[in-house]
């Protein structure tokens, strides 16, 4: 889970790593062989429609910053790699953030665009019409807005999400969704839940080896496990 990728001079924001990092960390992930997926193919090998590789991983960039197509993008192309981008429609071409047309650009290049709500608020204390506004309107308005269709993926602003959320969801067309926190034993045991990997601005190039491995991320599952709430 990335967010915002800074050039070197400039002061990473909050939650974002600098451009260094990023290269760094895909580097990485090339030398040990991991096939880079999307959020949507993630979905349709763990649906068994397709061969699942032996190592495998998805980069998902929140928030439609702009730092994404002035640094991350030209990272991602030098790998040859595909990510996730999760847009907010209110944010989109604000000053910070991509316009219509970079996310258009980055489609056209293999980028996987996903809804991350209309506004980006905790659904957790939306009422029923704020939900169908930030789920099943923002999704009609994105697509409508990058002329494209089948914007099946979804993010849950601040990670903040409930069970109450998945048949909506569900109903709404999506084929999955990605949080920060799960209480699920894997990764990838519910596909409105998916738990991912905070790559911290503070991380040393081992930090973010060790939290690649299947341990640490047993030991993260074992942490959530008793978490009362992801709200
Ligand atoms: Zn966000």
């Amino acid at each position: 889970m990335y967010h915002g990728v800074f050039k070197p001079g400039l002061t990473v924001a909050p939650y974002g790593i600098s451009a260094e990092q990023l290269e760094q960390q895909l580097a990485l992930l090339k030398k040990l062989r991991y096939q880079i997926v999307t959020f949507g193919q993630l979905l349709t090998i763990t649906g068994h429609q397709a061969p699942r590789p032996r190592r495998m991983a998805v980069l998902t960039f929140d928030d439609g910053d702009s730092t994404f197509t002035e640094t991350a993008l030209p990272l991602l192309r030098k790998f040859g790699m595909k990510a996730t981008l999760f847009l907010i429609n209110q944010r989109v071409g604000q000053p910070g953030f991509m316009d219509a047309s970079g996310a258009k650009q980055a489609i056209a290049e293999g980028i996987e665009v996903g809804v991350h709500s209309m506004t980006h608020p905790n659904l957790c204390q939306c009422s029923q019409d704020q939900l169908h506004e930030e789920i099943v309107e923002s999704r009609v308005q994105l697509e409508s807005a990058l002329g494209t269709d089948g914007l099946d993926t979804f993010c849950y602003p601040y990670g903040h999400h409930h069970p109450g959320l998945y048949p909506l969801l569900k109903r709404a067309g999506y084929r999955g969704a990605v949080a920060v926190f799960s209480r699920e034993r894997t990764v990838t045991g519910n596909p409105y839940a998916m738990r991912r990997i905070y790559p911290h601005p503070g991380d040393s190039p081992l930090r973010f080896r060790l939290k690649l491995s299947t341990s640490y991320l047993k030991w993260v599952a074992y942490r959530d496990r008793n978490r009362e709430t992801t709200c």
